[in-house]
């Protein structure tokens, strides 16, 4: 198998581009797409000051390295979303990252807002989905966390697979509001909402992966365990399958979107949250909500030990 740029042994296979390439310019083409997203669609520059979101996993890690190659100079932010053996293997290889990059790593704890509880006991707790408690947990601290920093833009590692994905369910449902909040990048709307990008978004997800390997970027293997029965994974799952049969339609997809351009949905009326502060289209909001009806539910969940203490 030879290269289809330069000739050379070619390693990696592109179906989706018809294209065979080596691994130098597998690696060129992978953070071309990114340089690409990023001046598209008008995302930052190099004086500004970015903070990567990263989880641990292939994306967010591989995101963080490839604007540092770019010439860019992210900082990086991961949350821990519980106390479990998954959170700190994910923070040691976050570390690990870090400690080969230049650029700062926080780390922010989202337990103590919940009294040390993970957001699997919150949303138990609350017999809410996992899934939608921690999306929410996530979003609220990413947001403020950038704000209170001084950070001009928020990069998060959704690749061009996730995006599509998210696509058809929002197509499916012909969510106007969705389809225009997932968008590649949000401008600052408003001074406590940071600017939102995907840099990797015209990069599909199977590209990326090979791209942490070549690189020898370290990240966790396994997906959320909490988001196997969510819909979206069999949305990803039936566009894979897509995808074998025809190879390049995700991109298609995808880039279908983009070139219709961004949807105009009925504006939202923000008001500012009488908890917090921060930007909301009701009068608490979501993340103050979940505040309060934890620590309603744990004050009900303490006395009705201590009953069962005393009644023993
Ligand atoms: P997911 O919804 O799990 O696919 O994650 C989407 C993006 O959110 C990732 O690519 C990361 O940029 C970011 N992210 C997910 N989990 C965390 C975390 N624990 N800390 C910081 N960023 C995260
Ligand atoms: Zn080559
Ligand atoms: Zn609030």
């Amino acid at each position: 198998m030879k290269c289809n740029i330069c000739g050379g042994a070619g390693h990696v296979r592109l179906p989706h581009f018809n294209l065979k390439v080596c691994d130098a310019h597998f690696l060129q083409l992978v953070e071309r797409r990114v340089e690409r997203a990023i001046q598209k669609f008008k995302m930052f520059d190099r004086a500004s000051r970015v903070l990567v979101a990263v989880s641990g996993g292939k994306d967010s890690l591989s995101l963080w390295h490839a604007l540092h190659r770019l010439g860019y100079a992210p900082d990086a932010l991961f949350i821990r979303l519980g106390v479990t053996p998954e959170v700190e293997r994910a923070q040691a290889l976050v570390q690990k990252a870090a400690a080969a990059l230049p650029g700062r790593l926080h780390v922010l704890d989202a337990t103590s807002y919940f009294g040390g509880a993970s957001v699997q006991e919150v949303a138990r707790m609350l017999r809410r989905p996992v899934c939608a408690v921690c999306g929410l947990v996530r979003r609220y601290l990413m947001n403020k966390f950038a704000c209170e920093h001084g950070y001009d833009v928020l990069a998060t590692g959704h690749n061009m697979t996730d995006e599509a994905t998210a696509l058809l369910g929002n197509l499916l449902h012909w969510q106007d509001g969705y389809l225009q909040r997932q968008w590649p990048v949000l401008p600052k709307s408003h001074p406590r909402f940071a600017a939102k990008v995907k840099p990797l978004a015209l990069n599909y997800e199977q590209d990326i992966k090979q791209y942490a390997v070549l690189r020898g970027i370290e990240h966790l293997e396994e997906s959320c365990p909490f988001a196997a029965g969510a819909t979206s994974r069999l949305y990803k799952r039936l566009l894979t399958e897509l995808e074998q049969a025809q190879p390049g339609i995700i991109g298609a997809f995808y880039l279908g979107y983009i070139r219709r351009g961004k949807i105009q949905a009925e504006p939202v009326k923000l008001q500012d949250c009488q908890q917090c502060g921060y930007p909301t289209t009701i009068p608490v909001c979501a993340f103050c909500r979940l505040l309060e009806q934890f620590s309603r539910k744990r004050k009900v969940a303490f006395s009705s030990d201590s009953a069962e203490a005393q009644a023993s």
